[in-house]
């Protein structure tokens, strides 16, 4: 399921599974445009909107999840049931075409948004947070619009408001608020938030006098230090991976600072590619220590390579996720390595401990396609998938 979930996310399918081809085995349940069913669904809606309202001033909170309206609030638990969904499919059924956490109990057909349940990690990558805290930021942007209760078996799909008005959307409701409110998703919040300041070169650490010149300088280019959380989610960082002049698996790296490029899914807006980063010599090698924030949903070049040679020729070494990289945050379930990289360092921050997890950086090895040509310079560049692809040192091999 957590591998279905998480496709699902990929794609952008933040609730509906009906209609999709080829997803699911699963029966698919179908929706439906009679307004007549419109007209029923909001009855109840009403209902359930007045049982959350006499909860909420009764007891000073919202529920946890619609079940705890049952049965002080609602004495039959069929009115928690749309009841286009209650004669046209079982809720068993229901519940399985529908991504179910955001719904959050097994008693309603109803997507209630203010429930307790975790955000996905493919939508935040701070200490862990829950729909409840997401919608609460929503709220702070657009006020008592945000919707408060949902049904999802009509197009369009029904909202009740926090505010108690009702109104049509689309599977995501956001799109409605987009022209006067950009982004609602939780980094378009959080960029609210976090600051937009790069750190300056004199705030990384000096070049260790151990680093040889193999070791290129990206002091330049660095826009993250290791001890902050520089994608802009709170407690996701490199305080566990100290700045020195680190040998992994058998290559010395200066490790003092992060090279972050673009990514749709950041808090922060990155650059697409560095400045040109100073080589000035021939190799036969290069090695590079990277990682990359969320996964583009398939094996595709998420950034590249790009060297300039003295002689005026140019070639790319591309960063392909799933080959050359992947995603830093290492799910226990899904623990794949690249085929050609390696796992050279693990650790922990407080962001990826809350859920679970732990963090990995990749040591890449490229040939110099023309190792007898002196390179001038390399220059590191997004190809803006939604991976966000980072890189914290280059060493090249004579
Ligand atoms: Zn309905």
């Amino acid at each position: 399921m957590a591998g279905r979930v998480g496709r699902l996310f990929l794609l952008g399918m933040l609730l509906w599974l009906a209609g999709t081809k080829g997803q699911s085995a699963e029966p698919l349940v179908t929706t439906t445009r009679d307004p007549v069913e419109q007209e029923r669904c909001l009855d109840r809606l009403n209902q359930v909107f007045e049982a959350l309202r006499k909860f909420r001033s009764e007891q000073h909170r919202l529920p946890d999840a619609l079940s705890e309206l049952v049965p002080d609030y609602i004495q039959d638990r069929r009115t928690l049931i749309c009841p286009f969904v209650d004669k046209s499919a079982d809720l068993r059924t229901w519940m399985a075409g529908l991504y179910k956490d955001v719904i959050a109990d097994e008693v309603s057909s109803y997507a209630y948004e203010f429930c307790l349940v975790r955000l996905p990690r493919e939508w935040w990558r701070g200490v862990a947070r829950t729909y409840r805290d997401y919608k609460e930021d929503q709220r702070g942007v657009i006020g008592d619009k945000v919707p408060l209760i949902r049904c999802m078996a009509h197009e369009p799909r029904i909202n009740v408001s926090f505010g108690g008005d009702w109104y049509p959307s689309d599977t995501e409701w956001e799109t409605r608020f987009e022209g006067a409110h950009p982004d609602l998703s939780p980094a378009g919040l959080q960029a609210r938030k976090v600051s937009h300041s790069f750190p300056a070169a004199q705030d990384f650490p000096g070049r260790n006098p151990a680093a040889d010149s193999t070791m290129l300088d990206l002091t330049s280019s660095y826009n993250g230090l290791l001890q902050s959380d520089w994608q802009g989610y709170p407690g996701n960082n490199l305080k566990s991976l100290p700045p020195a002049v680190h040998e992994l698996d058998g290559v010395k790296f200066d490790v003092r600072g992060v090279v972050q490029l673009a990514g749709r899914k950041l808090p922060i807006t990155f650059p697409a590619r560095t400045a040109p980063i100073s080589v000035g010599r021939r190799c036969k090698r290069i090695h590079v220590l990277q990682g990359t924030a969320f996964t583009p949903g398939d094996v595709m070049e998420i950034a590249r390579y790009k060297l300039q040679y003295a002689d005026g020729s140019v070639e790319q070494l591309a960063v392909t996720y799933g080959v050359h990289v992947a995603d830093w945050w290492l799910n226990p379930e899904n623990s794949n390595v690249p085929s050609k990289a390696r796992v050279v360092w693990t650790g922990l921050n407080d962001a990826a401990k809350s859920w679970g997890e732990s963090l990995r950086l990749f040591l890449t090895t490229y040939d110099n396609p023309h190792p007898d040509r002196e390179i001038l310079s390399v220059t590191f560049e997004s190809a803006m998938k939604r991976s966000s692809p980072f890189m914290l040192a280059i060493t090249v091999e004579r």
